[in-house]
């Protein structure tokens, strides 16, 4: 308590009830007076320091999206005592113009190809489905993630059908409820759908579907500050680090580092503030690499641990949204074509929404978020409409463009601790995949930063040192 706070406080509670209009009055007339007295004009406050950061924090997590929120959550939830450790969410931006989660698809599956990927989905599921008991307030009214239950369907043409099938059977043995579909299933269960070209299909049987990520990361923001996560708006822009020198066990001279106080240069201001704190986290989805860059990981020669990136960057990704009245019904699954074009239902009345991920040739400029609608003639329509011949008469009403945080070394997520800036710890690289595995993953740098390692999912392949090592994660089903 700040000195004379109980003295305002007792002042406050010792005006009899009713004579608090008579107080207002008071207190109206005596700020007139004062600014009558002051040069200037309208009665403003000179100094409001509510926007400011705390000058520690024991945790600083850069980007408050759905991934910074998630860590959020789980260090409160898993801290013990509770309350013993101060964290605070760093965001630049509070209406999430460019945050990737905002401007996802939304989508839920369990059909990955690495185990772990789909531990982390299984989890997550459970997480969304019952939301209110990991999300609910008290006193506010129960969270609503508009969840829509329906499997994804990834259809595959000859070549790709023995590792569609293996995957399947990874899914199998991790607990996934998906079955193969031959193309006369298929065409028996979904008679809208073309099967030419396709020799197997795999459809989700449960814990699959998409929900709204605005509610969620709504959510996720609302019961993090009733735990008592601060929030700032302002940009990371500089880290202050001390340093030490070591070896590797394979003889590399390296640097440790570790950051002592976070620079946030506050919105529409030239002045930052420095936050003094133990660990931070790298929430910044997209902008990671920079955020990783700012603190000197990969500042080295080539070929060293020391000079090792964190290869994540921002890669544009184009959604379209249409309206097609003799389209496939309720019952249509999330569809992945084997072109790579993507399609579900968006709400009732033949509305649906899609896309496809550019080859590597094709990659946009991310300069800005403008959306290219010759990609959907060219590149998203073509297919569809030929695996879905009712696409042929579609019409489109909108589309929009976001980020993946793209992780350009194996396109998944990047988790734990760097090996040489000791407490910066990432979540981060999902490409594609990270609304739906943020709440697992969460849980895993909350374990990784209170116990030291991982407690529930081994995440052990996802740390950054596999890309020094050159070790990567051979996910097949990256969309
Ligand atoms: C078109 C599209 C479709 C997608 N579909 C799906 C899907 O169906 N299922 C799925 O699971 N995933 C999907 N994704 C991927 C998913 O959206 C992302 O992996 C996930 O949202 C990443 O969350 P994040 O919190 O890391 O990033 P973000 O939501 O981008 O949050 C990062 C935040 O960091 C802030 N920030 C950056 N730098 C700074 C700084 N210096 N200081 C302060 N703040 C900073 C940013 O303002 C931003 O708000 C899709 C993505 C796109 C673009």
């Amino acid at each position: 308590m700040f000195p004379g706070q109980e003295a305002v406080g007792t002042l406050l509670s010792s005006i009899p009830s009713g004579r608090e209009e008579d107080w207002n009055g008071k207190m109206s007339e005596i700020k007139k007076k004062i600014q009558s007295v002051l040069p200037g004009g309208a009665w403003t406050q000179l100094h409001d320091t509510s926007y400011l950061p705390p000058e520690h924090s024991d945790v600083v997590i850069v980007g408050g999206g759905v991934m910074g929120l998630s860590v959020a959550y789980w260090l409160k939830r898993l801290e013990r005592p509770r309350g013993a450790i101060r964290v605070l969410v760093v965001e630049r931006d509070h209406t999430y113009s460019q945050a990737s989660t905002v401007l996802s698809v939304g989508g839920i599956r369990q059909q990955f190809s690495v185990p772990e990927n789909i531990q982390l989905s299984l989890f997550s599921i459970d997480f969304l489905r019952n939301i209110n008991e990991y999300l609910a307030v008290v006193d506010d009214p129960p969270l609503d993630i508009q969840f829509n239950p329906s499997g994804y369907l990834l259809l595959a043409s000859e070549k790709g059908a023995a590792v569609l099938e293996s995957n399947v059977r990874v899914q199998r043995q991790e607990g996934a409820k998906v079955c193969l579909m031959s193309p006369e299933q298929l065409r028996n269960k979904f008679p809208w759908i073309n099967p030419e070209g396709v020799a197997l299909a795999s459809y989700g049987m449960e814990h699959e579907g998409w929900f709204d990520p605005w509610s969620l990361l709504q959510g996720l923001r609302r019961k993090v500050q009733s735990m008592g996560v601060l929030f700032c708006q302002g940009e990371v822009t500089r880290f202050v680090s001390s340093s030490n020198h070591a070896e590797t066990p394979s003889g590399e001279e390296v640097t440790l580092k570790r950051v002592h106080e976070v620079h946030v240069k506050i919105d529409h201001s030239l002045e930052y503030q420095p936050v003094e704190c133990a660990i931070v986290i790298n929430a910044a989805g997209a902008w990671s690499g920079q955020i990783a860059e700012l603190a000197g990981v990969g500042k080295g020669p080539p070929g060293t641990l020391q000079g090792t990136k964190l290869p994540v960057e921002p890669r544009k990704r184009y959604v379209y949204l249409w309206n097609c009245p003799q389209g496939p019904g309720l019952e249509t699954p999330f569809v992945i074509d084997a072109s790579g074009a993507y399609f579900r239902r968006e709400g009732l009345g033949n509305n649906y929404l899609g896309g496809c991920s550019p080859t590597e040739e094709e990659e946009p400029d991310p300069e800005n978020l403008e959306v290219d609608h010759e990609f959907f003639q060219d590149k998203v329509w073509p297919p569809l409409a030929q695996r879905v011949p009712a696409f042929e008469s579609l019409k489109v009403r909108s589309a929009w463009a976001g980020y993946y945080d793209y992780n350009t070394f194996d396109q998944n997520g990047v988790v734990g601790p760097h090996p040489l800036v000791v407490n910066m710890y990432f979540a981060t690289g999902f490409s594609g995949h990270g609304l739906q595995q943020a709440p697992a993953v969460g849980r895993a740098v909350a374990e990784m930063v209170l116990h030291g390692n991982f407690q529930t999912i081994n995440l052990s392949p996802f740390l950054f040192n596999r890309f020094h090592l050159g070790e990567k994660v051979h996910e097949h089903n990256i969309i």
